[in-house]
């Protein structure tokens, strides 16, 4: 009972967090025009704000323009990491998307540029292309080694031949014979193959597929009879390339590559410092593909959250960094205004060094009107399964304008568990008032240490600072 107890409190908990902060952004709701519509895929207003980021989703999607840098600029909760997945999440799976809070670069286990150059490399894309040779055409013979077949479950209509096996294929055009490994061999006795059959057959990986049955041994493949599945097989078809391909990025080669770390380090994310040569190897590797066409880079974004809180050793690398080619698109976002740039005694707006500042399109976020406060935390009681009656909403709308729009959306989740506890259905105004009285708002905290300051530790060190005056 305790284990099952157990086991859906964690489920429960697995559902909030599914439930994230943004989790209702689906895209920026730009329509063909990408012109923000007023209300659309979980974004309300900021219209100048999502024009933009329409305009860079552009640029991305293109991909040929590297190593732009977009500053995401505005107060508080003004919706900028909002803005950011907008832009994740309309990019679609293909491009890569890579996402750090600048502060994580200096609690890593890792060197500050190693972290830095592994969150780049992991939204660069580099798609792949393999071509691999299928061929169709009607089952001539096949002859396997008869314990082999036997293992394989190939009927015993292949006569037995050599170690491994033959299969002959007639197409259109010719007769080929094919040399049987392992894994064709498995196959045909998967699919049951026999002579008359038509098959597609992957060379590359060794499948068999059976596509039916060809009429003898006739050029012509007539389709006649209903309990078999015959197959016409028309001139020139017989014979296709197929082109596979795969996306990975750069950081994913990186690791598979790299010895000290097993490829396994991809899922624990802890993949240690990765040796320069193992990248350079690879860098080299990867333009030989793309000289030869096998290749594609995708650049993505690479999205910085508190961009203030970078030194300017990591600016002067982000400088050096999107020179290169492949670089992604590069967002970063601060809620600073003027402040001084860590590592120095300077101070520059944003606490961005100038000569970045200077390279970067800035897109500034304004504070929401009330009506827009609303609407958002009408998607938000939406995203959480949350009902709530028009009263509580209007209140909790001027709490939001009063104090902040995340604090407003915090009082959802709570505000229902206070519903809940008192066996409601639907969130009414006396739930949020007890929650409003139960947790402090910004506004209301600092009003609170004004007042009792002299209670609190260290307080006594600006009294005797005062004293010594
Ligand atoms: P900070 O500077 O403090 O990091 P921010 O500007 O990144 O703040 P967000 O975290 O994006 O602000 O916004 C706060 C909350 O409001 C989030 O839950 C976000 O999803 C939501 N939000 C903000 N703007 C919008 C919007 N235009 N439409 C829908 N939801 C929004």
């Amino acid at each position: 009972m305790a284990e099952l107890k157990r086991l859906s409190e964690s489920r429960d908990l697995t559902r909030i967090e599914r439930i994230g902060a943004h989790s209702h952004i689906r895209g920026l709701g730009l329509d063909a025009s990408l012109e923000a519509r007023d209300a659309s895929e979980g974004m309300v207003g900021q219209l100048p704000a999502r024009r933009a980021a329409g305009l860079i989703l552009q640029l991305i999607r293109q991909g040929k323009i590297a190593g732009r840098a977009v500053l995401l600029a505005g107060q508080p909760g003004t919706g900028k990491t909002a803005l950011a997945m907008g832009i994740a999440k309309s990019l679609g799976a293909e491009t890569p998307f890579a996402s750090i809070a600048a502060s994580e670069l200096f609690s890593l286990d890792l060197s500050k540029t190693e972290a830095l150059t592994q969150a780049f490399r992991r939204a660069i894309g580099v798609r792949i292309k393999e071509e691999a040779e299928i061929i169709e055409g009607e089952v001539v013979e096949i002859s396997v080694d008869r314990p082999v077949a036997a293992a394989a479950g190939v009927p015993s209509g292949a006569a037995p031949a050599g170690k491994t096996g033959r299969l002959t294929l007639k197409t259109t055009d010719m007769e080929t014979v094919y040399e049987l490994g392992g894994k064709m061999i498995e196959a045909l006795g998967k699919e049951k193959v026999q002579s008359g059959d038509v098959v597609a057959l992957d060379k590359a990986s060794g499948k068999v597929t059976k596509l039916g049955r060809s009429i003898g041994r006739s050029r012509d493949y007539d389709a006649v009879g209903a309990h078999t599945k015959f197959v016409k097989c028309p001139e020139g078809e017989l014979q296709k390339r197929k082109e596979v391909v795969h996306c990975v990025t750069l950081h994913e080669i990186d690791v598979i590559n790299s010895r000290t770390q097993g490829f396994l380090a991809l899922f624990t994310g802890d993949t240690g410092e990765i040796r320069a040569e193992v990248r350079e190897q690879i860098d080299t590797k990867v333009a030989e593909w793309r000289e030869e066409g096998k290749a594609e880079i995708v650049p993505g974004v690479l999205f910085i959250d508190e961009v203030h809180m970078l030194d300017i050793e990591c600016f002067s690398f982000l400088n050096r960094a999107l020179e290169n080619d492949m670089a992604p698109i590069l967002v970063i976002a601060t809620n600073r205004g003027i402040t001084t740039i860590r590592g120095t005694n300077y101070r520059s707006p944003h606490g961005i060094p100038s000569d970045f500042l200077d390279r970067l399109l800035i897109i500034t976020t304004q504070p929401y009107t009330e009506e827009e406060i609303r609407k958002i935390l009408d998607i938000r009681c939406e995203e959480e399964d949350v009902e709530m009656s028009a009263d509580a909403k209007v209140l909790l709308t001027k709490i939001g304008t009063e104090t902040s729009l995340r604090y407003a959306i915090h009082l959802i989740t709570s505000a229902a568990l206070a519903c809940q506890k008192r066996k409601g259905k639907v969130v009414e105004m006396e739930d949020i008032s007890r929650v409003y009285s139960l947790f402090l708002d910004l506004k209301r905290s600092t009003q609170y240490l004004m007042e009792y300051q002299s209670q609190y530790m260290f307080s006594e060190v600006q009294g005797e600072a005062d004293g010594d005056d």
